[in-house]
């Protein structure tokens, strides 16, 4: 990476103003590793997100140009960064993995956003770091653009999710089994810190280190905890909330992340690592879509076990912290692992009464959702248009949703206690019906759409249907007739849809 402080303009030095404050370098010692960015050699500016940007407090105009590109494909250090890349270990599949580590990601550095929330600017696939291992440090277009769609989709749905600035191709091949153009993604997060960065410290055996982790960790993501009694259990049971209310949301919507790894939790509850992660068209508890997933480890319905799992190997980390009577530390972080289920369940239960319309709160509510979903199984419906199509049966028209379940006549009877329950909530339908639609979306990243976009962008060069898709994703709840072919899941077809790890 080119060592340059400000970026010439034609006659104007022109500065884009990150006003870092790189707090994880300085205070993580152990964690970081100093890096460079490898240079990109005809670099293009794809997708530059203007009201992250300002969000951010950055100036769009300033960036969306050959400065930003500049920037954002790793050949100029913007001012005040100090590019790093984090270790952190992580189970993987079930397995320890002690040294992962950013092996092909660098961390720009942090900046404080419009609402004051300290952000990490980080490039993705900007080159070898010490963490790279046998890899290469870099990502493939496809990839790129696909965290980049499914992340903003997400945010734009109400997800917690790390975010994406920028899309930069490096005009470089990266080498996988055919050689696929390079590109640089600018993600930006609360901060990268998580599980897997609790487990690097801990295995090393190194109880400092782990207890500034996690001191640095509580200050920048959980001050309240200081003030508690015990503030390391405090710290605890917050992150066990936040990934509760995180796999929750994403359980509502059918999204499946596709590889829980403890090194893709992170602690401040936003989803990360959009690798093999993908959307369920027709309900089933059982969905995979990775490749690698081949036990169906991180299926659909096995996120909320595994939710618990990893929280667990954050605990093994804390134990020292939170009694100096182990036996007495390990009593109370089993408490709250043992309340991680019923958190979740009420995070996802909150969240499943609002897509059925419901404002109150009813004890036979469970199991009328559970019904639904029961009858959604059997009937191989579409998980999103159900949902959606529930508000249209409130306005008089029932056959769009009920046509959706192979056997309509057993979703009539689920429809009549459902009527019944909402009697009983007391809205009008109009209201309801609007608010519904204002939660569940009409819109998510349909994989055979998604795969359009990427195949149009990598192999014809033509960046338009995933501009178009970005822009339809970005409103996912209002729904525009012309839109239509986003809405429907992909035609039934012998091959199951695959993922891959976004290497
Ligand atoms: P991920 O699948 O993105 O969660 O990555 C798992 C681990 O593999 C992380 O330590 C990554 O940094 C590393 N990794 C993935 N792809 C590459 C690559 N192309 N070069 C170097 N390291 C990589
Ligand atoms: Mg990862």
């Amino acid at each position: 990476m080119a060592k340059s402080t400000e970026i010439m303009g034609q006659n104007t030095p022109i500065r884009p103003h990150f006003n870092f404050d790189n707090t994880f370098a300085r205070k993580l010692e152990g964690f970081v590793v100093s890096c460079q960015a490898e240079p990109a050699s005809a670099p293009k500016l794809l997708q530059f997100n203007h009201v992250l940007a300002e969000e951010l407090g950055l100036d769009p105009a300033v960036l969306d140009s050959k400065v930003g590109l500049e920037i954002f494909s790793g050949n100029v250090a913007p001012e005040g960064s100090e590019p790093l890349s984090q270790g952190y270990a992580g189970h993987q599949f079930g397995g320890f993995a002690p040294q992962l580590g950013d092996g092909r990601a660098l961390l720009l550095g942090e900046i404080i956003d419009t609402q004051h929330k300290r952000r990490d600017i980080q490039l993705k696939g900007s080159g070898r770091t010490p963490f790279s291992r046998g890899g290469d440090g870099k990502a493939s277009l496809g990839p790129v653009l696909r965290e980049y769609l499914i992340g903003e989709g997400m945010h734009a749905l109400g997800v917690p999710t790390t975010r994406a600035l920028a899309a930069v191709k490096t005009g470089d091949n990266v080498y996988r089994e055919s050689p696929l153009p390079g590109a640089v993604l600018t993600r930006v997060a609360a901060s990268h810190i998580r599980i897997g960065t609790f487990e690097f410290g801990a295995a090393r055996g190194d109880v400092d280190k782990v207890r500034q982790l996690a001191d640095y960790t509580i200050a920048r993501h959980y001050p309240e905890a200081t003030d508690a009694k015990n503030p390391y259990l405090a710290f605890f049971a917050a992150v066990t909330d936040a990934q509760a209310a995180l796999v929750a949301s994403w359980m509502n919507i059918g999204f499946i992340h596709g590889v829980m790894n403890t090194d893709n939790m992170t602690i401040s509850g936003e989803t990360i690592d959009y690798g093999p992660c993908a959307f369920m068209d027709r309900y089933a508890t059982g969905t995979v879509f990775s490749s690698i997933d081949t036990h169906g480890r991180y299926a659909y319905g096995n996120q909320p076990a595994i939710l618990s799992w990893n929280l667990t190997r954050l605990a093994e980390t804390l134990v020292r912290f939170v009694d100096p009577n182990k036996d007495r530390a390990i009593e109370l972080l089993t408490d709250t692992i043992q309340g991680i289920q019923t958190l979740y369940e009420a995070h996802w239960l909150s969240g499943m009464r609002s897509k059925i319309g419901l404002s109150t709160e009813d004890s036979l509510d469970l199991k009328l959702i559970n019904d639904l979903l029961l009858l959604m199984e059997e009937g191989n419906a579409d998980f999103t248009l159900v949902f959606r199509r529930l508000a249209q049966a409130l306005r008089g028209d029932i056959d769009t949703v009920r046509n959706l379940f192979e056997e309509p006549d057993a979703f009539d009877i689920w429809a009549q206690r459902w009527r019944q329950r909402l009697k009983q909530d007391g809205i009008a339908a109009e209201a309801r019906a609007q608010a519904m639609n204002r939660i569940n979306p009409i819109y998510i990243p349909r994989n055979h759409k998604v795969e359009e976009a990427l195949t149009a962008a990598v192999e014809q060069d033509d960046m338009m249907p995933f501009s178009q898709m970005l822009g339809i994703l970005s409103h996912p709840f209002e729904e525009v007739p012309e839109n239509q072919a986003y809405a429907l899941p992909a035609p039934i077809s012998d091959l199951p849809y695959r993922t891959f790890c976004g290497t």
